[in-house]
């Protein structure tokens, strides 16, 4: 997909600082600002709030304080608001792109897509729900009964850093579709695109429905989860966090909603034309620089055609156009931070350590002016099931090997981790194809056509891989509850029960 018309990097203008939105405006943070950078090049872009306790407050007040006025809304309302913020999305598309491209580092060919699906939500959310109140309704004994969904209230969300568009829209277009408000608190490697979105949102939305407080999770987004008036959590990431928001909801017995992480499993049957299949397996290993969740990085071959493969995987791999993110011809550019630099380069040395064999790849290029960037090569690695590199997210481009020769081994094999977010398989073999979809651990399984990302198709995890579905009509159920109200034509006859 082209972009309409790319805007020049150095027209972008920034605020000198993004406080947080409460109550439909930026405020003053009450712990002073960090710094906003450009991942790739180590820039300063601008500063954002180090939201803490004091701005999570006030934000849950302006939240609950807007709940009875939009949970009243009529459907029609929530349909024509939320088709509006997708109006103005699409519209700020180009920079909007531009401003995550230089926040995160990710090439900027690929947020077009980031976009069709942040755009999708609010348009399939606002569709969706005008058909979601059909209501069981049912005659009983001298009455009816109805019953009805009511919004939750207070909905507390943390995301993370990947894809920051596409994980606030997943987010907040279910939740105020559903009529509640919102608290968000976005990752602080990446949220100027969505501190931007706020003040489109400001003339949109009564004030106080959507609250967003930016900075450190350790600080805002412990506050926010911990936050005794707030009635959902929403929260993706990783297993770590996932497990203490959890906990946090435990304690205030509301509903909680979990994306965690991945090693989804990509199975090779030697029926495929090894060409295409390269490609496909390509694919499912480097887009968004292999940060993630869904990312293909465990690749299974099947012995008859593995040496072929793993040939032309290897030549593939020498392709890949590693560059610098603004240039729409390149295909890998700079993970988030120093520190996932880091920590996948890390885990190239652990699978040497743990006796895996690093066929391509496995280190750092430095891209002309792009000298603060991690640019990491795409990465090859023979390994075997009890490896950590084979068992834990590594969350950059690289991808485990390993040669499978019988169908139950290869499922054992794929299944053998604790997550289970996704999984690929290809083959021409159609009845292989639905047997093996059938028995894989994942919530999405992709036959012949890896990432093949549906809208409006239900998404989360088995396992550990989370808790609960985003993106579907399902979706709504997690933001609502039900309520049954049974009448009675009359009050009872004295007599009747005593
Ligand atoms: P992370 O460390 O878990 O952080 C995610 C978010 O949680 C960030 O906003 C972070 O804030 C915040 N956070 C950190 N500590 C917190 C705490 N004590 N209380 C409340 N919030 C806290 O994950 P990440 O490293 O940014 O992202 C990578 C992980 O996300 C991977 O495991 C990946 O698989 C997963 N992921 C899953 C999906 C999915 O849909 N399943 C999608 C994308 C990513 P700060 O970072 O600002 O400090
Ligand atoms: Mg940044």
């Amino acid at each position: 997909m082209e972009a309409m018309t790319q805007i020049s990097p150095n027209k972008i203008k920034f605020e000198e600082k993004y406080g947080p939105f409460i109550n439909g405006e930026m405020v003053e943070p009450a712990n002073g600002y960090i710094d906003a950078i450009n991942a790739a090049t180590g820039k300063v872009l601008s500063k954002i709030g180090r939201g803490g306790q004091e701005d999570i407050e006030r934000a849950v007040n302006a939240a609950r304080a807007a709940f009875p006025g939009w949970s009243n809304t009529s459907v029609e309302q929530r349909y024509e608001l939320l088709n509006k913020i997708a109006d103005v999305l699409e519209a700020n598309q180009e920079r909007l792109k531009m401003i995550e491209c230089l926040d995160t580092g990710r090439s900027l060919h690929e947020f077009d897509l980031d976009y069709k699906l942040a755009i999708f939500q609010f348009r399939f959310f606002a569709s969706t729900i005008l058909s979601y109140y059909e209501g069981a309704s049912r005659p009983i004994d001298n009455g009816y009964l109805i019953t009805k969904k009511e919004p939750l209230g207070v909905c507390g969300m943390i995301i993370p850093w990947n894809v920051p568009m596409i994980m606030a829209a997943g987010k907040l277009a279910p939740a105020l579709a559903a009529g509640n408000t919102v608290v968000l608190k976005p990752a602080e490697d990446a949220c100027l695109s969505i501190m931007e979105f706020s003040k489109l949102l400001a003339d949109i939305l009564p004030k106080g429905v959507v609250n967003i407080v930016p900075g450190y999770g350790t600080e805002a987004g412990q506050a926010l989860i911990d936050h005794p008036n707030v009635d959902k959590l929403t929260f993706t990431g990783s297993v770590g966090v996932g497990k203490l928001v959890g906990k946090a909801a435990g304690e205030k017995i509301v509903p909680v909603t979990l994306e965690l992480g991945g090693k989804s499993a990509h199975i090779v049957f030697p029926d495929v034309e090894i060409d295409n299949a390269v490609e496909n397996a390509t694919l499912g290993y480097t887009f968004f620089n292999g940060e993630s969740c869904v990312l293909g990085s465990r690749l299974f071959v099947h012995e008859d055609i593995y040496d072929e493969f793993i040939e032309k995987l290897i030549t593939r791999a020498r392709q890949v156009k590693i560059g610098p993110p603004t240039d729409r011809s390149t295909r890998l550019a700079s993970v988030i931070s120093e520190k996932q630099g880091k920590r996948i380069l890390g885990y190239f040395e652990i699978a040497k350590n743990e006796g895996a064999k690093i066929l391509y790849g496995g280190n750092r290029v430095t891209v002309p002016g792009h000298e603060h960037g991690y640019f990491i090569e795409p990465t090859i690695i023979e390994a075997e099931p009890h490896m950590r590199i084979f068992q834990e997210e590594i969350f950059g481009p690289a991808v485990t090997v390993t040669k499978w020769k019988d169908v139950h081994e290869v499922i054992e094999m794929a299944n053998g981790v604790e997550y289970g977010l996704a999984a690929g398989i290809m083959t021409n073999d159609l009845q292989k194809a639905m047997d093996t979809a059938n028995k894989l651990e994942a919530g999405s399984v992709w036959i012949n056509s890896y990432f093949n990302f549906q809208l409006g198709a239900p998404f989360g995890g088995y396992k550990k891989s989370g808790v609960g579905r985003e993106q579907s009509k399902e979706t709504l159920d997690s933001y609502s509850q039900s309520k049954t109200i049974t009448v009675a034509y009359n009050l009872p006859e004295p007599g009747m029960f005593l």
